[in-house]
């Protein structure tokens, strides 16, 4: 007799083209109701985690500089002890709409950072390390304040890359208090893979920034050669946790991967080869936004006082070849790299009168 129904495994295309992707087929980017990972996770796994991130406090290796410092005594190129530093806490509606919705994604800017971009548009935050000193249970209490208070959609994690330990242990005292919403991690990729393990269960979306390709513009304008390839691991890391990005009916993001590249002035080949890493790479449904609002920042563009005319006035601005704004055709080029790839989930506006799923 024949069975009445044929099981998937029999109508999946045939391996020789396994890699074109069958719309009909599109993979469920809509969900049900959604339970952030970190109410998932086991009491006995919130302990393991507990401890290594305290184990990694007193021996911090936790991100690409390795300083390898007891951060209850001192502090790395990061310039971060063992508490945060918290620049602002508030629901924030500069994200994309899936991440900030009505009510605003609820952000936690980090002070200090362990990278060292001279485009920084953060610069005040990042590298001047102003702000208020919180442990991380006061820093999970503000999780609570930003849901209850601000009715925020999520916890957006802004720059947590030189305070992974802390972040973990704010989110398992919140989750512990009653926190609801899912976590963000806001990030420059510039994490170790050891980070991404440890966020592991705790994080539901990851907003990955990837910013240049080539070791030696990264060399230059990150101060870090080793950029891409680490973030080419810690995004690769990232997707393998939460795979795409995914949205409830609302059109608000509940987990998965959304990456963000800032076009640079004079880069979009760098940028054209992100796209086809993230379409090879980590998946051609990869949720991606091109943003061209790129503008000269922090070191760019100041007075280069090392090099002098003969009147002795300084003659140069600094970082001159990305001091200005991107062009539309430096856009439009990574953009129909990125198509041409084959990726197809972008940040754009929507086309009708709701959100962009
Ligand atoms: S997190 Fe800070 S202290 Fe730890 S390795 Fe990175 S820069 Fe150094």
């Amino acid at each position: 007799m024949r069975p009445l129904f044929t099981s998937l495994s029999k109508v999946r295309p045939p391996t020789t083209v396994a890699r074109r992707r069958w719309l009909h087929l599109a993979p469920p980017f809509l969900l049900d109701d959604y339970i952030p990972r970190y109410q998932q996770i086991s009491s006995r796994d919130a302990a393991k985690k507990r401890s290594l991130a305290y184990s990694h406090l007193q021996n911090c290796n936790l991100c690409p500089r390795k300083c390898g410092v007891n951060r209850r005594e001192t502090t790395g190129m990061c310039l971060i002890g063992d508490n945060v530093k918290v620049n602002v806490i508030a629901p924030h509606f500069g994200e994309e709409p899936c991440i900030q919705g009505h009510n605003g994604s609820g952000s936690v800017f980090m002070s200090g950072c362990n990278m060292r971009c001279i485009f920084c548009q953060n610069y005040d935050i990042s590298h001047q390390r102003n702000g208020m000193d919180l442990t991380p249970e006061e820093l999970g209490e503000w999780y609570l304040k930003l849901q209850e208070v601000g009715k925020v959609h999520n916890i957006n994690i802004v720059t947590p890359e030189h305070v992974v330990p802390q972040v973990a242990l704010s989110i398992l005292h919140a989750k512990d208090l009653g926190l609801r919403v899912p976590i963000v991690y806001n990030t420059s990729s510039f994490d170790s893979l050891a980070s991404i393990e440890l966020m592991d269960g705790l994080v539901d979306i990851y907003l990955a920034d990837f910013k240049l390709w080539e070791p030696s513009s990264s060399k230059r304008l990150l101060k870090a050669d080793d950029y891409a390839a680490t973030a080419r691991e810690s995004v690769k890391a990232m997707h393998m946790q939460v795979g795409d990005l995914c949205f409830t009916g609302d059109g608000i993001a509940k987990r998965g991967l959304l990456v963000r590249h800032l076009v640079m002035p004079g880069k979009q080949e760098e940028g054209a080869e992100i796209m086809r890493f993230l379409a090879r790479d980590v998946s051609a449904d990869c949720f991606v936004n091109i943003m061209e609002q790129y503008r000269p920042a922090a070191h760019v563009g100041k007075k280069n006082t090392r090099v002098k005319s003969r009147d002795g006035q300084p003659e140069e601005v600094r970082y001159a070849e990305v001091n200005r704004p991107v062009s539309s055709q430096e856009v439009s080029f990574i953009r129909k790299a990125a198509t041409d790839a084959g990726l197809w989930r972008f940040n754009d506006p929507p086309k009708h009168d709701g959100f962009a799923i």
